[in-house]
């Protein structure tokens, strides 16, 4: 039986232990926590009449402004090469059925992929990434990797990553995709942070490296807080390679979900044009999540525990290594039991490094702080407006909480 997804999971468990009445400080999934803008939430309800199914790839309006969206980053694209669905998972899984052979992923990389691959009866290889940033394996570990591997088929990358928060450098993005070239892997490319990478630069694509062979896809999920909405979408290589992709994919969609939600359409249309409100939006929500980001990896820094800074999204992936003999007086000697002891004597929920692939003896957990922001729209929104949101008294009083169980944590 295929497991429940551990995201997904703790957000329930999580959400229930909340309404049983326990104090819960929900660092566990990486939902964006902003309210819709009204603009945004107009353009659904002004679409609500579209109830035909339309073609499987997407609408020409939204498709168009996807391929605007792109070539505004520096790649050229045609509409032909874009294809819409519900949620860019949906588009991973299809990408990991349609293309030959195993799967090679980063360790640690985000829940989803390894379990898709296993839907999709694939083998994966993970290959271990650099101390500096995730999301993209260490060069010189993945070609020795693929010299043992001759079945690997692709290799996905997450630009801007989930779990560790931070965005690869250029250089290794290039070594990395020379290697994937010279094997002739396939590369997905997982862009679906792509927008919020906090200091406002633009991470590198692979796509850029390998652009014959390179899926790109992403969505509205994290840049626009639009999860629910589900809406993704994927650019597909130019020139034949990416032609026939693209046929198999509009193929496995024909068959699964016949097409995004025509509503949607119209919303991803609307944003992915980029009018002038829609990107401030989003730069207001790339400095709220960086600086609750940056408080929060204070708190784990302030009680001893390692961690990459935050650079893009609003995830953290703090190593409690330098604390290990003294959690091993309480029992705790695997990341497993770092999550569980955290949520069921301190009330911290958060995903043990194990759910990304990581080893289960390493003492990492992966913590998302994109749920810090209010419990109501209106705090939300005030959140989004602040000059220092660390500082409001929802965001400082779930702070204080992760402190003090930090601290009692140590002993
Ligand atoms: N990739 C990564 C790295 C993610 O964190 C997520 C989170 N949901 C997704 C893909 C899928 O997002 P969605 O299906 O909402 O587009
Ligand atoms: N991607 C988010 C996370 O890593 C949650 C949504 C999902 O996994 O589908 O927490």
């Amino acid at each position: 039986m295929t497991a429940y997804s551990a995201t997904l999971a703790i957000d329930e468990e999580l959400r229930a232990r909340r309404r049983a009445g326990e104090k819960v400080l929900h660092l566990g999934f990486g939902e964006a926590g902003l309210p819709v803008p009204a603009a945004v939430a107009a353009e659904l309800a002004e679409a609500a009449g579209r109830n035909g199914y339309g073609p499987v790839a997407g609408s020409p309006e939204a498709r168009a402004a996807a391929a605007g969206f792109f070539a505004r980053r520096g790649l050229a694209t045609e509409p032909e090469q874009v294809l819409f669905a519900p949620g860019s998972k949906a588009l991973l899984y299809a990408l990991i059925l349609a293309l030959p052979g195993d799967v090679v992923l980063p360790r640690p990389s985000w829940v989803s992929y390894a379990a898709q691959a296993a839907l999709a009866g694939k083998r994966t290889l993970g290959v271990p990434v650099p101390a500096e940033a995730g999301g993209v394996p260490d060069p010189d570990l993945l070609a020795r990797a693929l010299r043992d591997a001759p079945d690997a088929g692709m290799l996905v990358l997450t630009v801007p990553d989930n779990p560790t928060g931070t965005v690869a450098r250029p250089d290794h993005v290039g070594a990395v995709c020379e290697v994937a070239g010279r094997h002739g892997l396939a590369i997905i490319a997982d862009e679906i942070y792509g927008e919020l990478v906090h200091s406002g630069a633009r991470a590198p694509s692979p796509a850029e490296y390998l652009p014959e062979r390179t899926v790109v896809t992403t969505g509205l999920s994290k840049s626009m807080a639009l999860g629910g909405w589900r809406i993704g979408c994927a650019r597909l290589p130019a020139g034949a390679w990416g032609e026939r992709l693209h046929a198999e994919l509009t193929g496995i969609a024909s068959e699964i979900w016949s097409s995004l939600a025509a509503p949607m359409q119209a919303v991803a249309a609307h944003v992915l044009a980029e009018p002038p409100a829609i990107r401030e939006h989003i730069a207001a929500a790339r400095r709220l999540h960086g600086a609750v980001a940056r408080a929060v990896h204070a708190e784990f820094t302030a009680a001893g525990v390692n961690c990459r800074p935050p650079e893009a999204g609003f995830y953290l992936y703090p190593d409690f290594e330098p604390l290990r003999p003294r959690l091993a007086r309480q029992g705790i000697d695997t990341g497993a039991a770092l999550a569980a002891a955290l949520l069921n004597r301190h009330g911290v929920g958060v995903l043990p490094g194990e759910a990304f692939g990581d080893a289960p003896e390493a003492l990492r957990v992966r913590v998302a702080t994109s749920l810090l922001y209010g419990d109501t729209d209106a705090r939300r929104w005030e959140s989004l407006r602040s000059d220092s949101p660390a500082g409001l008294p929802w965001v400082a009083g779930s702070l204080a909480h992760l402190r003090d169980a930090l601290t009692a944590l140590r002993g």
